[in-house]
């Protein structure tokens, strides 16, 4: 046996979904007349803009000529997608970037995961409770996470978010070298204000701690008090990555397009080399007509297309909302994210109360447990469904109650 990485080797199993999936089969089985309908979808199900596979079956065929053929693009992306990701995301919030300091890649689940790569071994990190599994899981492979006992990292500082403080995270109590921030966030569906996000950002130029800012869902933002970037906070691109996708902006999840952006005011230029080296010993950069599906995202067609898709999951998003409030439940987020958290009924745990939603609804979500301590007694919708499907579901889950 060659000598393996003890910390990947002893990793926990991916449980959560699994164990929903179980679950509703479990259910299916038994009553092959029902038809579950599930809330837990985490992946957007509206297909591409016309003028983004237009885009990119143009450059798919233009590879097959003599003249358009490109092999190795460079590795940060194409000039022509970084200069439309700057125009598009950041100029219009008063954000100057250059265009180095915006680094093309597949996606934010990839970014999110190399971050930890800046970090020394002894680094300590802290995370929002609950929190998406990728930041944690990917220090934890390294053995920054310390070891896992009663569903707890034993060197990750978690930082608590629940109904009672409004699901904004509390500033870490202990020593941590670096903090991953995820806003609007999955799984609560809640988003910072300016002044909320500014704190942290304060706090972690004061205290030489290094924010890792996850805005996948910026575009979902409703509420004009949000930032749609961390950069919109003074001082935050001497302290703070961010990490952008066009998944849930576009409907990428299946294509892969996303980025990071690394200022070179990090630590005197530091960070943005660290950040570069790695880039270019690790990755060949993303497809080209990947990129120029990308950039169509930001045609007037795409543009259009693209809002109607995120205001047909807002408007799922709405009427979960208002209906399970109309119903008497604790409700959270909804409104700057395709997420909605809300507290179960009666204090029962969130795989009892999808037990319930199963017997009594035929409706399927996702157990707040899944995502951290923090999560117990939650329960995580999505809108991602039809809205014919999300209508239905709700009527369902309301008659139960
Ligand atoms: C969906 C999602 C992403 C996007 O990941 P991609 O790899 O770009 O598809 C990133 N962060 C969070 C929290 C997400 O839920």
């Amino acid at each position: 046996m060659p000598a393996l990485n003890p910390y990947l080797a002893s990793m926990p199993a991916g449980y959560l979904f699994r164990e929903v999936a179980k679950r509703i089969d479990d259910y299916q089985r038994n009553h092959p007349e029902d038809k579950v309908i599930s809330l837990g979808i985490g992946d957007v199900t509206r297909p591409l803009s016309a003028a983004v596979t237009r885009a990119m079956a143009s450059a798919a065929l233009e590879m097959g000529t003599k003249e358009g053929f490109r092999g190795y693009g460079p590795e940060g992306g194409y000039p022509f997608l970084i200069k439309a990701i700057y125009k598009n995301l950041y100029e219009p919030r008063g954000v100057t970037l250059s265009s180095d300091e915006i680094f093309v890649s597949d996606g934010a689940k990839s970014d999110t995961a190399a971050l930890q790569q800046l970090l020394s071994s002894e680094a300590r990190i802290a995370v929002t409770d609950p929190v998406y599994p990728v930041y944690i899981d990917s220090n934890a492979m390294t053995g920054r996470a310390g070891e896992y006992r009663n569903g707890l990292w034993s060197q990750v500082e978690y930082l608590p978010c629940t109904a009672e403080n409004g699901f904004v995270p509390p500033l870490p109590q202990h020593y941590v070298d670096a903090i991953y921030l995820c806003f609007p966030n999955n799984p609560t569906g809640v988003a910072l204000t300016l002044p909320e996000l500014q704190r942290y950002v304060d706090w972690a130029v004061q205290n030489g701690v290094l924010i890792f800012y996850d805005a996948a869902y910026s575009a979902f933002i409703t509420s004009s008090t949000v930032p749609h970037t961390i950069y919109e906070c003074r001082g935050a691109k001497s302290c703070a990555i961010e990490c952008g996708s066009f998944s849930k902006l576009a409907g990428f999840t299946g294509v892969r397009c996303g980025y990071c952006v690394v200022p070179r005011e990090l630590y005197g230029g530091t960070l943005h080399r660290m950040w570069s080296r790695m880039q270019s010993a690790h990755r060949n950069g993303v497809s080209y007509p990947v990129q120029r599906a990308a950039e169509a995202v930001f045609t007037p067609q795409g543009m259009r297309d693209c809002r109607e898709n995120i205001d047909y999951y807002m408007n799922n998003a709405r009427v979960i909302r208002n209906a399970l409030r109309g119903a008497g439940l604790e409700v959270f987020g909804g409104v700057d994210a395709p997420y909605v958290w809300l507290k179960t009924p009666g204090g029962i745990s969130g795989w009892q109360f999808l037990d319930f939603l199963l017997e009594h609804a035929q409706v399927a979500g996702t157990p707040g447990e899944g995502f951290g301590p923090s999560g117990a007694g939650y329960f995580r919708l999505t809108a991602f469904g039809t809205a014919e499907h999300t209508q239905e579901a709700v009527t369902r889950i309301c008659r139960a109650l």
